[in-house]
C-alpha cells in the first residue's frame, strides 16, 4: 500500500474537481487487492462535471448501513477522490478578536448526501487510514497558507491517540508538513476521543507527542471534561492547549454549577500554563460568558461556521 504520508512522495496536491478544495485522486499507488474495488468506487462515486452541487440530491448516496460497512478501500478512495475533504473553522483571540487559528474538520459528500464526521471518522481510525487523511489535510493547509500569505495563525488537526501512538508517526508527520510547505510550529494536534490504550501505546504516544512538541507543534487536549479526556492525561502528555468540551459551556448558560465547572477547568488549565479554547460559542451571550470564564480563544457558530476552502476569508 502506498502512503504518501510515510513515503514522503506526497505532492502539494493539485486542485481536484471538488469545490471544497480537496485534492484530486490519482490512479497510482493502489497496487493492492483494493484496486478492483476502487475501480467500482470510481464509477459509483465520481462526481459528474460540475461537482457535487450538480448532483441530484435525491440520487442515492451512502446510507447508514453502507457507512457502517465501509472498507479500507472505500475510505482510501473517498479521500483520494476528494469526497472526504476539509472544512476550516476560525478560532479568534478572546482579547483582540483576530483570527489566530483554523480547525480543520472532515466532511464527506457523496452524491448529494453529506455525512457527519462522527459517522465515518471512527472507521478511518480503525482501518488505519488516518495518516492518509492527515496528509491530504496538511496539503489543504498548505494551500490556505499560499492563498492567504498574510495569515500567520495556526492550523489545528484532529487525531485519534491510537494513530498518534503508531511507530513512524513523527517522521511521517514531519515529512508530510515539509512536503506541503507547512512549518510544523504552525500545527496544533488536537487529541480527540481518549479511547483506552495499552500501556505500551501510552508510552509511545508520550514519546511521539514529546518529539513533535520539541519541534514546536502545539499538542491540544480536545473535549476536556468529557469521557476519557481526563485529568490523568493532562498530567501525562505534553499538552500546551486545552479545549473545554462545548457541552460544559452550553450547560454553563443556565446552571451555576456548570459555570463553576467550566471556570474551574479554565483555572486548572491556566495553573498548568496551558492555553484555553472555548468551543461551541453560538451566540453573543456565549462570547461574553466564555470570555468572563477565562477562555483565551473562542470558536463556534457565533464567530464562523466551518467553511470550505473556496469560501474561506482571512
Ligand atoms: P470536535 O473536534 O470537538 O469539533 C468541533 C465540532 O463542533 C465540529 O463538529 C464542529 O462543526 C462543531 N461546531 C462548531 N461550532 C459549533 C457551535 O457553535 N455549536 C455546536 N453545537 N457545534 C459547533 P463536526 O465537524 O461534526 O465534528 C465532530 C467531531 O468529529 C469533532 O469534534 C472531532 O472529534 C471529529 N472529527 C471531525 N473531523 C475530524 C478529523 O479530520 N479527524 C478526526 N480524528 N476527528 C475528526
Ligand atoms: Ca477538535
Ligand atoms: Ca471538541
Amino acid at each position: 500500500m502506498h502512503y504518501p504520508f510515510f513515503s514522503g512522495t506526497a505532492s502539494p496536491g493539485t486542485r481536484g474537481p471538488h469545490p471544497d478544495g480537496a485534492s484530486a485522486g490519482t490512479d497510482g499507488g493502489f497496487a493492492d487487492p483494493a484496486a478492483a474495488r476502487l475501480a467500482r468506487l470510481r464509477q459509483r462515486m465520481a462526481w459528474p462535471s460540475g461537482g457535487p452541487e450538480a448532483v441530484d440530491a435525491t440520487e442515492r448516496g451512502l446510507d447508514h448501513e453502507e457507512l457502517l460497512s465501509l472498507t479500507r478501500g472505500d475510505l482510501i478512495g473517498a479521500i483520494e477522490f476528494g469526497h472526504i475533504y476539509p472544512v476550516f473553522q476560525p478560532q479568534i483571540s478572546a482579547q483582540h478578536g483576530g483570527i489566530v487559528g483554523l480547525e480543520v474538520l472532515a466532511r464527506w459528500s457523496d452524491k448529494g448526501r453529506h455525512h457527519a464526521p462522527d459517522k465515518f471518522v471512527g472507521s478511518i481510525t480503525s482501518h488505519g487510514v488516518e495518516t492518509l487523511l492527515l496528509d491530504h489535510f496538511l496539503g489543504a493547509c498548505g494551500r490556505v497558507r499560499t492563498r492567504f500569505p498574510q495569515y500567520t495563525g495556526r492550523f489545528s488537526l484532529n487525531v485519534n491517540p491510537r494513530t498518534a501512538a503508531a511507530a513512524g508517526f513523527v517522521q511521517g508527520f514531519v515529512r508530510a508538513s515539509m512536503s506541503h510547505g507547512l512549518d510544523i510550529a504552525r500545527v496544533v494536534l488536537e487529541l480527540t476521543e481518549q479511547t483506552r490504550i495499552s500501556r505500551g501505546s501510552e508510552a509511545r504516544l508520550l514519546e511521539n507527542l514529546s518529539a513533535l512538541s520539541a519541534r514546536g507543534m502545539v499538542i491540544s487536549q480536545d473535549d476536556f471534561g468529557s469521557g476519557y479526556a481526563s485529568l490523568q492525561a493532562l498530567g501525562l502528555l505534553p499538552f500546551k492547549q486545552v479545549k473545554v468540551d462545548k457541552i460544559l459551556l452550553h450547560r454553563a448558560r443556565h446552571a451555576e454549577r456548570a459555570r463553576r465547572l467550566f471556570f474551574s477547568s479554565m483555572a486548572l488549565a491556566r495553573s498548568l500554563e496551558l492555553q484555553t479554547v472555548a468551543e461551541g460559542v453560538e451566540s453573543p451571550d456565549d462570547v461574553t460568558l466564555a470570555r468572563s470564564l477565562g477562555a483565551d480563544l473562542l470558536q463556534g457558530y457565533a464567530i464562523s461556521p466551518p467553511m470550505p476552502f473556496e469560501r474561506l476569508q482571512l
